[in-house]
């Protein structure tokens, strides 16, 4: 058996379409014109990279994108001040905090200055805590790219075994809470779970988000499963390098019933999971209906 390869460029591009229809019609019937401001602090090249796409794709979905660039020096309270400004900026729908910022700033005490209603990122302490509550909230992105991609193939994940490698804060437990919103059964796995192989093997959906190169094994996975590999790792041969993800994916699309490339997985879903946030946030922070996206 070989697995149906879950195709995250095309259902992400699919998924953009639907929030450019979403935005024309908050453009069309309410003049709203959703609004992402991204704040970068620092000069990490890979983060002038994700940024820059970020506000290219939002631009595309034909909504506002503001960046602000503030010198690696920049003290925690201009940074948080800055945040401050957004909240109160009604042009702004969703602010986003790139990480990672210098050293000497706390990401956290930064992501918590962030107005709920504009997390598009969903990390600050209160939407974390709406995530555990079953409340309405903003969700981080990736996480909601994993289950958005999951049901693209198996639409009723309820009753299901999850086993979620990965605990992060970003990945691992917010995935694990999505899953369990969607009455799964959830195990979540660490560096330190024991007899991890027999684990992922009583998996009926495997999710691995570790940032190890194919530590998950073929033969880990249960025959006919859903495998989604959120990891991106560049690994070297040569002179030549390229991205695998978290699973050793030609052994595991043998046994899997479907299974998430890398890249052209979930990649591809976080930027549009960010795109539907913002287009959400502008939405609820009006009290608008906002079409099924
Ligand atoms: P992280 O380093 O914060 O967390 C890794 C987790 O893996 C930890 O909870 C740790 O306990 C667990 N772990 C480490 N070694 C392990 C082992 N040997 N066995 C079992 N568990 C182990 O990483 P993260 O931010 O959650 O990211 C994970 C991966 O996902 C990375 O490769 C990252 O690049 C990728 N990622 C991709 C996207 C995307 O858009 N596709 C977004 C975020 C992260």
């Amino acid at each position: 058996m070989t697995a149906e390869i879950i195709d995250g460029k095309n259902i992400a591009g699919e998924l953009r379409g639907r929030i450019a229809e979403a935005v024309a019609v908050l453009a069309r019937d309410y003049e709203v014109t959703p609004g992402l401001a991204v704040v970068l602090v620092g000069e990490d090249p890979a983060s002038q990279v994700y940024v820059r796409n970020k506000g290219l794709a939002i631009k595309k979905a034909g909504m506002r994108s503001v960046e602000h660039h503030l010198p690696e020096t920049t003290s925690q309270e201009a940074v948080a001040s800055l945040v401050r400004e957004l909240n109160e900026d009604d042009s702004v729908d969703g602010i986003l905090v790139q990480m990672p910022l210098p050293e000497h700033i706390d990401p956290m005490q930064v992501i918590n200055e962030i107005s709920p209603n504009k997390d598009v990122d969903g990390l600050t302490e209160i939407n974390a805590g709406r995530l555990m509550l079953d409340e309405d909230g903003l969700v981080p992105c990736t996480p909601q790219g994993c289950i958005l991609l999951a049901k693209t193939v198996t639409p009723n994940l309820s009753g299901l075994n999850a086993v979620v490698v990965g605990r992060s804060i970003l990945v691992g437990k917010p995935l694990s809470m999505l899953l369990l919103a969607e009455n799964c059964t959830v195990t979540i796995a660490h560096s330190r779970t024991k007899n991890l192989p027999e684990l992922c093997r009583s998996a009926d959906i495997l999710c691995a988000a570790v940032g190890r190169p194919e530590l998950i094994k073929g033969d880990w996975v249960k025959d006919g499963s859903v495998v989604i590999d959120v990891g991106i790792n560049r690994v070297f041969e040569g002179d030549k390098s390229r991205l695998v993800g978290d699973v050793e994916f030609e052994m595991a699309r043998m046994r899997a019933g479907a299974i998430t490339p890398v890249p052209g997985g979930v990649g591809p879903m976080t930027i549009a999971c960010l795109l539907r946030n913002t287009t959400l946030a502008a939405a609820r922070r009006r009290n608008l209906p906002v079409i099924a996206i």
